[in-house]
């Protein structure tokens, strides 16, 4: 089962003290683990002239928080924290590890530098690429594996933001990746479920506190 590291919550709590009401509100939502049922059901498309309601606001600045929550979350989708609904988020994290890998993406980094944290809404993946990669994978639903897996290289996915504008965005690489894992999410699928050789990295905090 997944902890939130003590820093982590002490730096939410200190930037968001004011009031008990806040706090509350702030605290980042469990993130359901590989047994949870909610992981295995098809989500449900939200309607476009919702998304500005005050209700999928605030499921949307949970998906944030519970993503922050954790040091190496890159994306997050709706029913990882309970809601079953097609949505997920991709943070601006991913910049870091595309900086750091050594990629040969290297017209994909110029792209991600700019890139915020977004929300993808009722996405649909319009266009794939036959060509594929194996890559790494793991999740913030299935701690602490890590498996091999095929995924297409190349993906373009429309989507709605969080202001209900319909917008597209092709990626290649690790976003290529994260469009394809978000949306097996919301299909109830999981990356064990096509992963080789899945094997069990503990973090280093974990291990030391066993
Ligand atoms: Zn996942």
């Amino acid at each position: 089962m997944l902890t939130l590291g003590s820093t982590a919550s002490e730096s939410l709590l200190s930037k968001h003290s004011s009031t008990n009401f806040k706090i509350q509100l702030l605290m980042p939502k469990k993130i359901f683990q590989k047994e949870a049922p909610i992981l295995r059901k098809m989500a449900v498309e939200i309607s476009a002239n919702s998304i500005k309601s005050p209700k999928i606001q605030k499921i949307i600045e949970e998906m944030k928080v519970a993503l922050e929550s954790q040091d190496d979350g890159v994306a997050i989708a709706g029913p990882q924290i309970g809601y079953p609904l097609r949505i997920f988020v991709v943070s601006k994290r991913i910049q870091d590890i595309v900086k750091e890998s050594k990629s040969e993406l290297t017209e994909d980094n110029k792209k991600y530098k700019t890139l915020a944290t977004t929300v993808y809404i009722n996405p649909v993946i319009k266009k794939i690429s036959k060509k594929k990669m194996v890559v790494e994978e793991g999740c913030l639903s299935v701690r602490y594996l890590y498996g091999k897996v095929s995924r297409s290289l190349k993906a373009t996915i429309v989507a709605y933001d969080e202001n209900g504008k319909k917008f597209t965005r092709g990626a290649t690489g690790l976003l290529a990746q994260i469009f394809q894992h978000e949306v097996d999410h919301l299909n109830g699928i999981l990356f064990i479920d096509k992963a080789k050789h899945i094997e069990e990295i503990l973090p280093k905090s974990v291990v030391s506190s066993k």
